[in-house]
């Protein structure tokens, strides 16, 4: 609450700290005319002040959304439609510094990360492009008495609510983005109260690009209120969610006061099972930054290390020194590998998680602290490496969102797939070996949304990425993403 005066921040976007809402193609504030500030957590210090969005703010964005669904944007061809995400293709490539650049400010992940961003952004961008021109229905047999000729259109299942968290808004939203605007639906946003300004930035690009007002929207603001407004409004026909798997189930709560169609990307505890024949040259760089990326705080992490026992020692001293040569700092400087965590609270927690390895008998074999000196006013805690870890363990049961590894040894690969699977999370996956028959035999009986093989978190837009179990469901990209935006209609003509 309008508690700190904002720092001069390295961006022009943050001249004007004071941020609305985006509604009907203008910033707006809210209602109750409350905001609350934003930090980057490489310094702690307040870098903008969100405006703080309240039920009342959310009908009015839903209601912007709905005009535009049954109004102009109703009548945008799919031409028009992948037209324009071809201009915001070329518009995100003018512009990505600049929004890599508000990112990394906003939530802290290093300008090494936050920059390599910008061909896949744009590749998302073009690959929805694609998609607006190919919703096809279908000609379908019938047997029915007379000339009856049957068909399926897809048509838009109309507003869509959007709520994303903070771990990398610039990719987030854009699954939403892209599948929205592909297929005629709008969007009311709501970003994660921790970064919501590369969202705010990127609608303010789409109106520039030529959408019309009120086909995307977004509400800043905490998820226990205006997160739950918009997933509970009956004015909201599909909601994709994006964060815990706690808010997750309270989304589906949500969900039933109209039905609404669910799309749901939940939290995970994911397995990377390494063999004693494996490069160990891709492995040990492979295994660590499926954690360490973006300082763990990714859904996918490989957190749950296997390692056959034979080659366990080696490995997590590989492991470890490979941790060392990782730069931990502040995101600005380009040789940054690994930024802070998001906030205070995300310190807290997994420096909690790290007292609780130790109790648990864990055996620390890296990093474990929080980092002082010149980053004692962010959030960075050194990347962390646990040995000897058992699958019962807290720290290899529940999602701790940091860069810590739990490296848990096998001594064959049926029981690696018994610890594997032996979670409640079906997100990600993946085995490390160069024997292709343990490659397939894994590949196939890992239970998750997505396995990699001698790779990790690789997403592509065309083959698409998503859960299962206490994960969620849905895929995100892929062929049959946009279908999730549509609903099939079934036509039947009496031509008799
Ligand atoms: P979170 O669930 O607390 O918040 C996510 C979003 O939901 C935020 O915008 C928040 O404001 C909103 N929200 C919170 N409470 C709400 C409520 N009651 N009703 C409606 N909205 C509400 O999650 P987080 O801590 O911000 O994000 C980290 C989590 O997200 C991790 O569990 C991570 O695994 C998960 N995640 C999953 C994926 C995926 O693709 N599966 C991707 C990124 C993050």
């Amino acid at each position: 609450m309008n508690s700190h005066t904002p720092a001069a921040a390295p961006h022009p976007y943050l001249t004007q700290p004071d941020k609305g809402h985006l509604i009907d193609g203008r910033m707006v504030p809210a209602r109750s005319g409350r905001s609350f500030d934003t930090v980057n957590p490489a310094t702690g210090q307040v870098i903008a002040r969100l405006a703080e969005g309240s039920a009342e703010d959310v009908d009015i964005a839903v209601a912007s959304a709905r005009r535009a669904f049954e109004g102009p944007w109703s009548r945008f061809t799919p031409y028009q439609r992948q037209a324009l995400l071809v201009r915001v293709h070329e518009l995100l490539d003018r512009h990505f510094d600049e929004l890599a650049l508000l990112e990394t400010l906003d939530m802290g992940a290093p300008l090494s990360r936050t920059k390599a961003f910008r061909s896949y952004l744009q590749q998302v961008a073009l690959y929805y492009s694609s998609q607006a021109v190919n919703t096809a229905g279908e000609t379908l047999p019938n047997s029915l008495p007379g000339s009856i000729m049957t068909m399926s259109l897809k048509a838009p299942v109309g507003v869509v609510g959007g709520i994303i968290p903070w771990n990398g808004p610039l990719i987030s939203q854009w699954w939403l983005l892209g599948g929205a605007l592909a297929t005629g639906c709008t969007l009311v946003l709501k970003p994660a109260e921790d970064a919501s300004l590369s969202v705010l930035r990127m609608v303010e690009l789409l109106h520039e690009a030529g959408m019309p007002e009120g086909v995307v929207n977004v509400v800043t603001g905490y998820g226990a209120v205006a997160g739950e407004a918009l997933a509970r409004h009956p004015g909201v026909d599909r909601v994709a969610f994006t964060g815990s798997t706690e808010t997750g189930q309270r989304i589906i709560e949500a969900s039933t006061s109209n039905i609404k169609r669910l799309q749901l990307e939940l939290g995970g505890k994911s397995p990377d099972i390494v063999f004693a024949d494996a490069d160990l040259d891709i492995a040990v760089p492979g295994a660590a930054m499926a954690v360490f990326n973006n300082s763990g705080q990714v859904c996918y992490a490989g957190s749950r290390l296997f390692v056959e026992r034979s080659i366990q020692a080696e490995f997590v001293e590989r492991l470890a020194a490979f941790g060392k040569t990782l730069r931990v700092g502040n995101g600005l400087d380009p040789a940054v590998n690994l930024g802070p965590l998001i906030s205070q609270k995300q310190l807290d927690r997994v420096l909690g998680y790290i007292d609780i390895a130790e109790k648990e008998g864990a055996v620390l074999a890296g990093g474990g602290g929080r980092l002082g000196g010149e980053l004692a006013g962010g959030y960075f805690v050194e990347p962390t490496i646990f040995a000897q870890v058992r699958n019962d363990m807290r720290i290899a049961r529940e999602e701790i969102f940091g860069p810590v590894i739990s490296v848990i040894p096998f001594d064959t690969p049926d029981e690696a797939l018994k610890l594997a699977n032996d979670t409640v999370y079906g997100l990600g996956g993946a085995v490390w070996t160069r024997n292709i028959a343990t490659a397939l035999t894994m590949a196939r009986g890992i239970q998750s949304g997505t396995v990699w093989v001698n790779c990790y978190g690789m997403v592509d837009p065309a083959v698409g990425f998503g859960g299962i179990k206490m994960s969620g469901y849905g895929n995100k990209g892929g062929p049959h993403h946009v279908d999730a935006f549509l609903y099939q209609k079934n036509v039947y003509i009496n031509h008799g």
